[in-house]
């Protein structure tokens, strides 16, 4: 296993929308090990593959965080099929280090997603982990958690973004 570089802001892999996975092999199997294990080492809920610099549609997500019983898992193809409710609540990034801000999601969803086993399962989730989910769901089309913000609050970050986007660590 091995600790993978994650993407800054201003990389352009963190626009593409991820393809689907068609079939897992040795080689999503390894990605989804090393993206469990960056995820983890960087105190992180949730992971998506193209903020590692692969634009396949898998995410990593941290159940552990949530229920101690639970182990970190991967979601392949993800997609949203039901939504309800909204809840607004702090959201951070790995992608957009040192920015943190209340993002309105969702509070209740469904999605279907498949395991890596090939099958596919649905999960009904809320709160917490539903924004989790959703996040990472974005990061997967293409979309980072500034976007869902204020026209007026993204102005307000504009520099910090610019120096983010420039390799300048912001405090
Ligand atoms: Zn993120």
């Amino acid at each position: 296993m091995a600790v993978l570089t994650i993407n800054k802001y201003g990389n352009p892999i963190l626009r593409e929308k991820t393809e689907p996975v068609e079939k897992i092999t040795n080689k999503e199997l390894d990605l989804i090990d090393n993206m469990i294990e960056t995820m983890i080492k960087a105190e992180a809920i949730g992971l998506a593959a193209n903020q590692i610099g692969i634009p396949k549609s898998i995410a990593v997500v941290n159940f552990s965080f949530f229920n101690e019983q639970l182990h970190p898992q991967a979601l392949l193809n993800i997609e949203l099929i039901d939504s309800k409710g909204s809840l607004i609540f702090e959201e951070g990034c790995l992608s957009i280090p040192g920015i943190k801000e209340d993002v309105e999601r969702s509070e209740f969803i469904k999605i279907s997603y498949m395991d890596v086993f090939g099958e596919t399962k649905t999960l009904e989730c809320e709160g917490l982990l539903s924004r989790v989910i959703l996040h990472e769901l974005d990061h997967l089309q293409g979309i980072l958690f500034v976007d869902r913000l204020p026209p007026l609050k993204r102005k307000l970050l504009s520099s910090k973004l610019k120096k983010i986007k420039k390799g300048i660590k912001i405090t």
